[in-house]
């Protein structure tokens, strides 16, 4: 169930769904390695979610081997651990939380779901944990498109705002961030909405020639990096600019985003 994870802000993750309700089209880079493993055969499977029903007995079995090991687990990078309305999944991942967090150890999430109020009980959950939503999509409409599945877009916001307020690490991934041939939205009416939240990560958006096809998509994702990246520096927010996101070379002053973490962030 826990495996070694290659990213620097936690070193190991689970998975404990096969699939998800979501469903989106931008693609799902997990859907698309599922399919070419012969996993799954089609979107239908893949929007069917199965869940790993022994996930509490094997991480019995794990952490007391791992445990030392371990500094956070991240939650998840094949399937989310806050499917929109699907409470099965919801009821499992606060159990491994609950599990994890037990054992002193942190998790790092990220959903496109909508975070339950149960997280703000520090009695159970621990208070270090750090709760994600992606947010790339001003608007619904837009979102329904892509994300047909997942929560609305201000549901997702106002659960991480209620776990903000309660005291808790919040954090939004603008990945996979659109070039205007895909939607014509103004990145600075997201922003506004999350300014509240603790780290920024932005990358751009993949596997879709759409985004090539944009004449000036390269200048166009270093003027998006700089704008996250003034909105951060101005809130003192911690941001973190995908690498591959960006092209240093087209930048006449980069001094701003030289100061800005260039990462692998997911
Ligand atoms: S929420 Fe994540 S795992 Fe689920 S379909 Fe969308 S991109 Fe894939």
């Amino acid at each position: 169930m826990l495996y070694k994870s290659c990213v620097e802000y936690a070193n190991y993750s689970l998975n404990h769904v096969e699939g998800c309700s979501h469903g989106c089209t931008y693609p799902c880079y997990a859907m698309m390695m599922k399919k070419r493993y012969g996993v799954i055969k089609s979107y239908q499977d893949w929007t069917e979610p199965k869940i790993v029903s022994n996930t509490l007995e094997l991480l019995d079995k794990e952490l007391p081997k791992l445990k030392s090991k371990i500094n956070k687990v991240f939650l998840c990078f094949t399937t989310d651990p806050f499917m929109y309305q699907v409470l099965e999944v919801e009821q499992l991942t606060l159990k491994i939380l609950k599990r994890l967090n037990e054992d002193k150890i942190k998790a790092v999430l990220i959903s496109k779901g909508v975070y339950p109020n149960a997280l703000t009980d520090r009695a159970v959950y621990n208070e270090q944990n750090e709760y994600g939503i992606t947010v790339v999509f001003s608007s619904d409409d837009y979102r329904r498109r892509f994300e047909p599945q997942a929560a609305p877009l201000d549901l997702r916001v106002q659960a991480l705002k209620m776990l903000h307020d309660a005291g808790l690490k919040t954090w939004v991934s603008m990945e996979p961030y659109p070039t205007p041939n895909i939607v014509k939205q103004d990145i600075r009416e997201i922003l506004r909405k999350i300014s509240f939240v603790d780290r920024i990560v932005f990358g751009k958006w993949n596997y879709n020639k759409s985004t090539s096809q944009f004449l000036h998509y390269k200048n166009f994702y270093n003027s998006m990096a700089y704008e996250v990246a003034s909105f951060c520096e101005q809130r003192k927010i911690e941001c973190h600019i995908k690498k591959g996101s960006i092209n240093m070379d087209l930048i006449p002053d980069n001094r701003l985003l030289e100061r800005t973490l260039l990462t692998c962030y997911l």
